[in-house]
């Protein structure tokens, strides 16, 4: 269940190194279209690098897919990224209406998707996207783990 979805969690990885270059915490991520392979948007936290509070990878792969597609449904796609969504990138994933989110690492101290808060699968809302986790949990956590050792 979760090995299709490591060449994707990768390319997430990828995204991830970029965004610590810029000195932003390094979290990547990947939008797939409905074949599960095409790459439609990718992202890495950019907020230290825009100045843009919301500019987490999830929110910007989930921007650049849509316009890559041309409208806002993103249905039938699926998000990959290195970390748990935090609540606005759960909400934003809800919004989207993406059929299936794919994490890495938890983040248990502001997780919502599954640790702190389960904000994606809440049933009180009418779009809940599969979620599936622990995807190469170990690679994906250990820049975050690094980063803040050297901060
Ligand atoms: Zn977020």
């Amino acid at each position: 269940m979760r090995d299709p979805w490591r060449p994707a969690m990768r390319l997430a990885l990828a995204e991830a190194g970029r965004a610590a270059l810029g000195g932003d915490v390094p979290v990547g991520a990947v939008v797939l279209g409905p074949d599960g392979t095409t790459v439609l948007g990718a992202g890495h936290n950019e907020r230290e690098a825009t100045g843009d509070p919301t500019a987490h990878a999830e929110v910007l792969a989930l921007r650049r897919a849509a316009a890559a597609l041309g409208e806002w449904r993103l249905t039938g796609c699926t998000l990959v990224v290195t970390l748990e969504p935090c609540t606005m990138c759960a909400g934003a994933l809800v919004q989207s209406r993406v059929d299936r989110v794919v994490y890495g690492a938890r983040d248990d101290k502001a997780g919502a998707a599954g640790s702190l808060w389960d904000v994606v699968r809440d049933r009180r809302l009418n779009h809940r996207p599969e979620v599936v986790e622990g995807v190469l949990a170990e690679e994906c956590a250990r820049p975050l783990t690094e980063f803040f050792r050297g901060r």
